[in-house]
């Protein structure tokens, strides 16, 4: 295989395939490359995929990881490419009975864990200024990393009643949780690490099985993920970690940077390579981004250097007031963008805080800059994507409660708070769940009528695609959900404008099924409603980032790890926000925010700016503010004298190895042919009544039929209720009637 793309360290890193690997390398140094190259190298000599596990931070790194490399050696079935949420998900479908769990367990997202405690702040009258929900979600959390349980922590405190209630709510969240047949996020590292620590044999079944084992961005491991990595190579020891100090800014959230600093320690036969040249970044913007570093303390120390020439100098701004700031920051992407060749993906807005966002929005809309907007209020926490959510969690786990306690009167059924109340307290009562209460003749005839039969007719789609879940893609279960529970209709009928935005974001999510569908079947695997929840679930904000998306991208630092942009704007330089309050109490607090700011200036390919306001309103208070710390740690000779820039986008790395997005190698086609009149919005709604309407033909034996999932076949037996079919590929399969995707040919 040819490595010839890589430089001397990095071919060494990649070659260098028996015993523990340690790449330290700072930002842009081709980490993510050269574990790429490492992958395809160890395929390209003989290792099977199936031995390999690497670890990326979000999935959208996984698929770019697994996408790169089966275009340098043919594909890869079997290889484990995958976040560490994704891996214990694995690792625990495979073996939930050793987690206690049932097989078809849920994971639950952050909202409805605050739904959860929130509730429990209710029913354990709780006074929720002093008990916040979100302080004691962060608790709860705080003691999951630590791998404390309720009793622990309350062994730990002094058993005051402040410490009580914390444990009182945490043991009932857990309770609920399990209940429910339910993981939480923690719930996910915390179980898997268990499973494998409490049963020899499971573990010894990874060991064997992962001979190669790779961690892009080690240094944000945090405590858990360590344990389950270490665990799992202990038996080969070929343990590859890739990481930058500098770059950890995951502490908050439990990373820790011993990790990375002590990997020596723990493995005493590591090598260690670092890599040196930065393939990224301009002169200027490495050594402004140097200037800043180096003022933390623990570091291992390490300079960059770069082929490159020095380019454009650091522009610095200064603006009256935040607004100012993004009217400026606007602006200037309107000037550059007019550049030769230049696209509005080549821009990014990377702030501390969501809450700064708006103003950028406000601002870039006002000269009609298309943007993306990859934090704050996310995807899968729109209300009706949500619903819908919850609707596909009960196909698959009809014991959660929570689910059915959010779809059950979504469309409206006439199920009031005092009637699920009532329900509640039966499913109590009878130690049953929601949903078993509800299978139940007797209870659904107690329902006021109308409500009876709404009940009535949504327990039965549900339990249709209970049944037929195995025989449908998980685009038909959602066609079906969405139509035959009245979800839909309800918003036609409304006919009011915020309604069909809605719709629009129901279909916008059926595209994302069909991706995950497609990317399933173009690695030949099966596309479970399992599993696409799990992606549903584990999914992070900058996971929806798209690099030829043809629009400036607004995110916060944190999400902007590994990736790149030709330019970068880093508005509220100012003490108290970047460094923010908090942390400016501590050294450790100020130097994870240097090392954010690192990261965040490290980001830029061809052009940084920075940019302060003299006053900011911020979660609607106003303050007259000072420059940042780090404004101040900056090399001066670095910056712009006056402020006036150019850009003229030199393609200059032109992403040879491209691993990581945003970069800018490749352009949006053009547009799909489309008729004169075309309305995607009532076209897609046509497509999903008509897929969801099954089949409505009368079959007869001898019928030649095609169906959505398992494509050619012959009718050999039907009744009342079911059509039997013989398929050319996947054998008989019995398919119900009204359900089934199945069509005459
Ligand atoms: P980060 O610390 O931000 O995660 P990284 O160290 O993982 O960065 P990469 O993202 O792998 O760095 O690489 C940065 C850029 O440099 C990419 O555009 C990549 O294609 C390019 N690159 C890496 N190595 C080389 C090389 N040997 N020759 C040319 N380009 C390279
Ligand atoms: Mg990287």
């Amino acid at each position: 295989m040819n490595l010839d793309n890589l430089n001397k360290e990095q071919q060494k890193a990649a070659t260098h395939t028996e015993g523990p690997l340690l790449i330290l390398a700072g930002a842009g140094s081709g980490k993510t490359a050269t574990m790429t190259h490492r992958i395809a190298y160890l395929i390209d000599q003989g290792v099977s995929p199936y031995s390999i596990l690497a670890v990326t931070f979000t999935n959208k790194a996984a698929k770019e990881m697994r996408d790169r490399v089966e275009k340098l050696v043919g594909p890869c079935p079997g290889m484990w490419i995958m976040t560490f949420h994704a891996m214990s998900l694995r690792i625990l479908r495979e073996h939930y009975y050793a987690a206690g769990y049932d097989k078809n367990f849920v994971v639950y997202d952050t909202v409805d864990q605050k739904t959860i405690i929130k509730n429990i702040i209710k029913e354990q009258n709780i006074d929720s200024k002093q008990f916040p929900q979100a302080y004691l979600s962060a608790i709860i959390s705080k003691e999951k990393e630590a791998d404390s349980a309720p009793e622990q922590f309350l062994e730990k405190t002094d058993g005051s009643p402040k410490a009580k209630v914390i444990y009182n709510v945490y043991k009932e969240y857990q309770r609920q949780l399990r209940a429910n047949n339910a993981m939480d996020f923690d719930d996910l590292l915390l179980n898997a690490l268990h499973v494998l620590r409490d049963n020899p044999d499971i573990l010894a079944q990874y060991q064997n099985r992962f001979r190669y084992i790779m961690v892009d961005e080690y240094q944000d491991t945090n405590h858990i993920q360590y344990q389950i990595i270490r665990m799992m190579a202990m038996a080969h020891q070929n343990l590859c970690v890739v990481g930058d100090d500098d770059q950890c800014i995951y502490q908050w959230r439990g990373a820790d940077i011993r990790n990375i600093l002590d990997f020596e320690k723990d493995f005493p036969a590591a090598k260690v390579i670092k890599l040196e040249q930065n393939y990224r970044s301009c002169g200027n913007i490495l050594a402004a981004a140097h200037s800043v570093i180096k003022n933390n303390r623990g570091r291992k120390s390490k300079k960059l250097w770069t082929e490159a020439d020095a380019g454009s100098p650091i522009v610095y701004k200064r603006c009256d007031s935040d607004k100012e700031e993004a009217y400026y920051v606007a602006q200037e992407i309107d000037l550059l963008s007019g550049a030769k060749d230049c696209s509005y993906d080549d821009f990014a807005v990377l702030y501390r805080t969501n809450a700064q966002s708006r103003l950028f929005e406000d601002a870039l809309k006002r000269r009609h800059i298309p943007y993306q907007i990859l934090s704050g209020f996310s995807f899968y926490e729109r209300k009706e994507t949500k619903d819908m959510i919850c609707y596909l969690r009960l196909v698959v786990n009809p014991a959660d409660d929570l689910a059915l306690r959010r779809i059950i009167n979504e469309p409206k059924r006439g199920i009031g708070p005092t009637t699920l109340g009532k329900l509640e307290t039966l499913a109590k009562v009878n130690g049953q769940s929601l949903f078993d209460t509800l299978s139940q003749e007797e209870v659904i005839y107690s329902l006021p009528a109308k409500a009876s039969v709404s009940v009535k007719s949504m327990m039965d789609v549900m339990k249709l695609c209970q049944q037929e879940k195995d025989n449908l893609r998980v685009s038909d279960i959602y066609d079906n959900l969405l139509v035959k529970t009245g979800y839909l209709k309800a918003l036609e009928d409304e006919n009011t404008l915020e309604a069909e935005s809605r719709i629009e974001n129901l279909l916008d999510f059926k595209s994302f099924i069909y991706d995950f569908e497609e990317e399933k079947a173009a690695a030949d695997e099966k596309a479970t409603l399992e599993e696409f929840l799990e992606r549903v679930a584990t999914d992070s904000d900058t996971d929806k980032y798209d690099n030829e998306s043809g629009k400036v991208t607004l995110m916060t630092m944190h999400s902007a790890k590994g990736l790149e942009f030709p330019v970068v704007f880093m508005p509220g330089m100012e003490d108290g926000l970047f460094p923010g309050h908090r942390a400016m109490d501590s050294e450790n607090g100020i130097e994870e925010e240097r090392r954010l700011c690192y990261v965040g200036m490290t980001r830029a390919k061809e052009k940084l700016f920075l940019t302060s306001a003299a006053y900011r309103v911020l979660y609607g208070h106003g303050e007259y503010t000072r420059e940042s710390t780090f404004l101040r740690e900056l090399d001066k000779s670095l910056l712009d004298k006056d402020g006036d820039s150019i850009y003229e986008p030199s393609r200059r790395t032109d992403n040879r190895l491209g691993v990581d997005t945003g970069s800018f190698d490749g352009y949006s086609q053009n547009p799909p042919f489309r008729p004169y009149n075309f309305d995607p919005l009532k076209y897609a709604k046509q497509s999903v009544k008509e897929s969801a309407a099954g089949s409505a033909e009368d079959f007869i034996e001898g019928d030649q039929v095609t169906h959505g999932k398992f494509g050619h076949g012959i009718v050999v037996d039907v009744d009342a209720k079911t059509v039997t079919v013989a398929f050319d590929e996947g054998g008989t399969k019995k398919l119900a009637k009204g359900i089934a995707p199945l069509r005459k040919v």
